[in-house]
């Protein structure tokens, strides 16, 4: 049943996926390209290629998450807590479509985390 109700979020998930692809190579095409030979010229393009770099970094992460949603779409576990099973709460994954785990789980992650960090 609540499969169904994920066709909206999967086509723009998919959508996504493909528009953060183009971009991705377009960073890379970018990063590709070469330097001035100009010193001065080279380290201001070197600054540029790190902020495109960290750019492409961000797509390549949220490529990632974004293709793990889809999968787990395809097996039929998107919104599903992988913690404790449970159903996410809709309100949670429209805020986050890429959460694995429910608000509590997320919680308790959360709190682990603070601690050990
Ligand atoms: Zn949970």
């Amino acid at each position: 049943m609540q499969a169904e109700s994920y066709d909206a979020l999967r086509k723009e998930l998919e959508s996504k996926k493909a528009e953060l692809t183009v971009r991705l190579e377009r960073i890379t095409e970018n990063l590709r390209r070469g330097y001035h030979p100009d010193s001065k010229e080279r380290a201001k393009e070197l600054e540029d290629s790190e902020v495109v770099d960290a750019l492409g970094n961000e797509a390549r992460a949220e490529l990632w998450n974004i293709s793990a949603a889809l999968q787990r779409m395809e097996a039929g576990e998107y919104g599903i807590c992988v913690e404790c099973g449970t159903d996410i709460d809709r309100g949670r994954i429209n805020a986050h479509p890429y959460a694995k785990q429910c608000i509590d789980c997320a919680r308790l992650a959360e709190a682990r985390e603070a601690r050990y960090s």
